[in-house]
């Protein structure tokens, strides 16, 4: 017969969505992982030890850990091995930003317990993909589309959410927050709130979906394309969270200042 206050303990691959110094020595951290889904625990002397915790417990770092647990409590985490440290990625600002962004909004759009193996494959994939080659341009856009299909937020891309009308070329788009998918020109003809979306920018998102991640890099997006797709995808994940996620703030203000591409 098992204690009343037996802790199960568990292993499994994690990603550091989230890091906090607590008092002199310890670090509470949520983390994505391969087997619990989201996982948030304190590390006792985590800020000391380096042979338990070899400085893995930082935001994006790759790590197999070591947790127990009772219940829902707050895990209890007492190993952590570094996998990848993605040395790449934290020696470039628009990398680490980016990867900060990615953890953010992973984070944003799970749940504590809830298993995703696709969601940490996704976030995995991407951290590779950035850490082992330049900076795609749109890598962003697509990793927030694939999210949004992935923890059942898609917008609806390939037709008008109204009239259900496929994509055809003599139309025109506008995309809706409330209706989480597109309007097409019959449908919408006079409210024209915000600029319409070119055909080519919905074509590559629906594509950049499903296509295999090592092969990305060659979907290039025109810069009209690129900036189209950030506008719809960033305002549409504002309205879904109800918020401005920091690292996306942070991203842009780098941006306004020059600071990156
Ligand atoms: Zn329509």
């Amino acid at each position: 017969m098992i204690a009343m206050n037996t802790r199960a303990i568990h292993k499994t691959r994690a990603v550091v969505l989230h890091t906090l110094d607590y008092g002199e020595s310890d670090r509470i951290a949520t983390f994505y992982t391969l087997e619990f889904g989201k996982v948030k625990g304190i590390a006792k002397g985590a800020r000391r030890s380096r042979r338990r915790f070899a400085n893995a417990l930082e935001p994006f770092s790759c790590a197999d850990i070591r947790f127990s647990r009772k219940g829902d409590s707050l895990a209890f985490v007492d190993q952590c091995d570094m996998v990848d440290h993605f040395p790449t990625i934290r020696s470039d600002l628009e990398k680490s930003m980016s990867a900060s962004y990615l953890v953010e909004l992973t984070g944003a759009f799970t749940v504590e317990g809830k298993k995703n193996e696709l969601i940490f494959k996704l976030l995995i994939d991407f951290l590779s993909v950035m850490d082992n080659g330049p900076f795609i341009p749109g890598l962003l856009s697509f990793f927030e589309i694939r999210l949004l299909h992935l923890s059942g937020y898609e917008p609806v891309l390939d037709r008008c959410a109204l009239c259900n009308r496929p994509l055809e070329a003599e139309s025109s788009y506008r995309f809706s927050n409330s209706r989480g998918g597109l309007k097409c020109s019959r449908c919408d003809a006079f409210h024209p709130p915000t600029p319409s979306l070119s055909i080519g920018t919905l074509r590559s998102l629906i594509h950049a979906k499903d296509m295999p991640v090592n092969k990305l890099s060659r979907l290039t997006l025109s810069r009209q394309s690129a900036q189209e797709s950030r506008q719809l995808l960033v305002h549409f994940i504002q309205h879904l969270l109800g918020r401005e996620l920091k690292s996306l703030q942070v991203l842009h203000q780098l941006r306004q200042i020059g600071a990156i591409g």
